[in-house]
């Protein structure tokens, strides 16, 4: 991270919740200097992002959020960021430049880009985050060695990618440039469809009704704790991302039933060797995550205890 130089004097950032305040903490923290202003729809989020002191300005409307601004990042769940982009239309600068942090891309850029025909707009998703959600979830490392992922057209000038390019460099991410329907492909099957199988298999649980509620606690770390952080992730968030990126997810949806079948196959059939070398392929992808440093070695997934 480095205090020299930003790359925006600027920034407003729409929608303070998980994603919006880290990268207000992390713009404070990287890039002292640069003035920031922020607007949530929630009266309630503007109060305890206030007592948070987030950002330099709370603004009451979308007008004074983005007034001055050289960069506004929409930071609004995924089914919002059009009206987001339609509220701050008239109000923007000539040469600002519009992102975004949606987690689904193709549908969400063009949704923004009718919204602001004439802007600058670079959609991106940094591939950063949680489960909990709201202002006090956030905090200023979240992007630090995390790939964020831009999808600019073909017809944004190189400068202004540079520009934003630099920008997340500086809150620590890796970047990387990628057409849009590539990044949806790719996070359908990298975080969209894993989410799914857990909301899935946690319903499942809750539904079966041969295994008491008590039980499925008190044996949770057999693997089911860890689909049960997933699936308690914001729901409003995931039904928004499902929405917007229906074809690639039930592309890898399709896929995924189809390899589940043959498991069963396996299992109905006592074929062991199959299923030892499926097991065997998988281990090597989680080798694979940890050298790329993307996950730690540690047990139970490198998470620490409460
Ligand atoms: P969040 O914690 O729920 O925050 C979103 C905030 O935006 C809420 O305070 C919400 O208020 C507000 N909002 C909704 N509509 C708005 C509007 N039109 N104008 C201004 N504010 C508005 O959600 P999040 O986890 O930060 O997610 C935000 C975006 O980041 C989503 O697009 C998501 O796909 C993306 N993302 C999330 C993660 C993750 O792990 N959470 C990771 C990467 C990217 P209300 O609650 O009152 O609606």
């Amino acid at each position: 991270m480095t205090s020299i130089s930003p790359p925006f004097q600027s920034v407003t950032v729409i929608g303070l919740g998980l994603i919006g305040s880290s990268i207000a903490r992390s713009v404070r923290e990287a890039m002292p200097g640069v003035r920031l202003n922020g607007f949530d729809v929630s009266a309630d989020v503007c109060d305890r992002a206030a007592s948070l002191q987030l950002v330099d300005l709370l603004a009451e409307g979308s007008e004074a959020a983005v007034s001055g601004a050289d960069l506004v990042i929409l930071c609004v769940p995924v089914g919002a960021m059009a009206e987001a982009a339609i509220s701050i239309a008239p109000h923007l600068r000539p040469g600002t430049i519009v992102t975004d942090v949606g987690s689904a891309k193709g549908l969400i850029a063009r949704e923004i880009r009718a919204a602001l025909p004439d802007a600058v707009v670079i959609p991106a998703h940094p591939i950063a985050g949680t489960e909990n959600s709201g202002p006090e979830a956030g905090f200023a490392g979240l992007f630090r060695n995390r790939w964020c992922i831009l999808t600019p057209e073909d017809s944004t000038d190189p400068a202004d990618i540079a520009r934003l390019v630099s920008f997340w460099d500086a809150l620590g991410a890796r970047v990387e440039i990628m057409d849009a329907a590539r990044h949806d492909l790719v996070l359908a099957i990298t975080s969209h469809l894993p989410h799914l199988i857990a909301f899935t298999i946690v319903g499942t649980a809750s539904h079966l009704e041969a295994v008491t509620e008590g039980e499925v606690i008190k044996y949770s770390a057999g693997g089911f704790r860890d689909f049960t952080r997933i699936a308690a992730s914001n729901p409003v968030m995931w039904r928004d991302v499902f929405l917007a990126n229906q074809e690639a997810v039930l592309d890898v949806l399709g896929r995924f039933l189809a390899d589940l079948g043959s498991l069963e196959n396996a299992i109905r059939e006592a074929d062991g060797p199959a299923l030892f070398d499926w097991f065997s392929r998988t281990g090597a992808i989680r080798r694979a995550i940890i050298y790329e440093g993307q996950d730690v070695a540690a047990p139970d997934f490198g998470r620490q205890k409460q």
